[in-house]
């Protein structure tokens, strides 16, 4: 029998996870509830009870982790969390599931993860400087430079894409900072805006009705005017900021990914255009951008690679 994988990615209200073949296949996959409110023990019961029913009998190679928040990838501690799991940080969910499973385990955070799975098997494949940028509640990033996933002493490197400042006037994110790249871009950004001037009396089709990016984003595409405008604003926070990853990374390529890009034919052609017209590379207009290609297994496949190893350095 060959080995399988177990993949796990722990966010604020969902866990996925799945049994992932040696050749990067998801061949099972489970969804539930983080329920972190219940507390760190019943989130690893949970990780547990999961692996048991997708693994259950088969020959276990390891385990990755992409879970939310700073992770200690060397011990698999969570360090900071934000309070989404009360109790969580300083625990060792690496440790944790390795005594359960009795199989190598290895954990990081999320977005680093996700960009992991884009790169070995999706639409980062083949290039050795990639950029992966998350487009959700909030804005995750994952660097891969010079064919190795980069990581720091700090933990943090490559992951605060979503907390570069874009406005010095700007709001105050929840990370501490004033005018964080997320507050503008993320697809909560979108639809908040929208929300915005819905609430100021201005007219459009989403007039009543409770909003979310599918319905903005349909209202963009059948043309009605605030949405547009709303959208045009949004565009270009997105991609001044995709601008600024390339300036700091300076990737071949930068993947996209996220709910929004559903409706990637609404985003990526514009982005395209303004980091072309925009990001400064030599030669000019060397940086791809595309959407990410795995959706939802990314996280899953990245955390299968990060145990299969020889990624990270
Ligand atoms: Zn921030």
């Amino acid at each position: 029998m060959s080995q399988v994988y177990l993949a796990y990615d722990v966010g604020g209200t969902r866990i996925k996870s799945g049994l992932v073949s040696a050749d990067g296949r998801v061949l099972r996959r489970l969804v539930v509830p983080t329920e972190g409110h219940l507390g760190v023990r019943h989130v690893l019961g949970k990780l547990v009870e999961l692996g048991r029913q997708l693994a259950g009998g088969q020959d276990l190679g390891g385990i990755g982790v992409g879970f939310t928040g700073v992770i200690d990838p060397s011990t698999g501690t969570v360090l900071q969390l934000n309070g989404k799991i009360p109790d969580v940080e300083g625990v060792s969910v690496g440790g944790y599931l390795q005594e359960a499973f009795g199989v190598p385990t290895k954990v990081d955070n999320d977005a680093r993860v996700y960009a992991l799975g884009e790169w070995v098997y999706g639409a980062g494949r083949g290039y050795s400087d990639v950029v992966c940028v998350t487009i959700g509640t909030g804005v995750g990033t994952g660097v891969i430079a010079g064919g190795r996933l980069l990581r720091s002493s700090g933990l943090l490197a490559g992951i605060l894409g979503g907390h570069f400042t874009v406005d010095v006037n700007g709001s105050l994110c929840s990370c501490g900072n004033i005018g964080c790249w997320e507050v503008y871009a993320s697809a909560t950004a979108l639809v908040n805006a929208m929300a915005d001037h819905l609430g100021r009396g201005c007219g459009s089709e989403l007039v009543g009705g409770e909003l979310s990016v599918e319905r903005v984003l349909g209202a963009v595409e059948r043309g009605d005017g605030l949405a547009c405008w709303v959208f045009e604003r949004w565009l270009r926070y997105l991609a001044s900021g995709v601008v600024t990853l390339i300036h700091a990374y300076d990737p071949q390529v930068v993947v996209i990914g996220g709910g929004v890009m559903a409706r990637g034919e609404l985003v990526l052609p514009r982005v395209r255009e303004h980091v072309r017209a925009h990001a400064w590379t030599y030669p000019k207009g060397r940086v791809e951008v595309r959407g990410a290609e795995l959706g939802d297994d990314a996280a899953l496949l990245g955390a299968a690679a990060l145990v299969m190893g020889g990624y990270d350095g």
